[in-house]
């Protein structure tokens, strides 16, 4: 599991330096996020957000910065556009026209993300018959 854990500093109400340690996973065949606020000098500590959903910039952000971006390719030639498109309109809620674009990065470039965002989608496009692996 790595790639999927970052700290960002953040001020505590006591006048030190926190941290935040921000989690990203797929959990039940879902994105999920969570946030715990810790400060070692006062023991204040709070777990701020725990749920699915896509992770906020600043999560995003961190994992990106701390791990560097993970890329999508096709592991071969892709069967059916139509395939990927539907997975890309289920986990990103995506317009028709977006999923189309996002079938076009995929083929060309890669998609590229946070290790669980790739991981999820290469888990539901391998499930829809679209061969792909992730890497960097
Ligand atoms: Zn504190």
């Amino acid at each position: 599991m790595t790639g999927r854990t970052a700290s960002i500093e953040a001020p505590c109400a006591c006048g030190s330096t926190a941290v935040r340690q921000v989690n990203q996973f797929v959990l039940n065949d879902e994105l999920w996020w969570d946030s715990e606020f810790s400060c070692e000098a006062c023991g204040r500590y709070m777990c701020e957000h725990a749920g699915p959903g896509a992770a906020p910039d600043g999560v995003r952000e961190a994992l990106l910065a701390a791990h560097g971006p993970v890329r999508l390719r096709p592991a071969g030639p892709l069967p059916s556009a139509v395939a990927a498109m539907k997975v890309f309109r289920e986990v990103s809620a995506a317009s028709l026209s977006r999923a189309r674009e996002l079938v076009e990065e995929l083929r060309r470039d890669g998609l590229v993300g946070t290790a669980a965002e790739m991981e999820l989608l290469a888990s539901r496009l391998t499930r829809r018959g679209v061969p792909v692996e992730v890497g960097r």
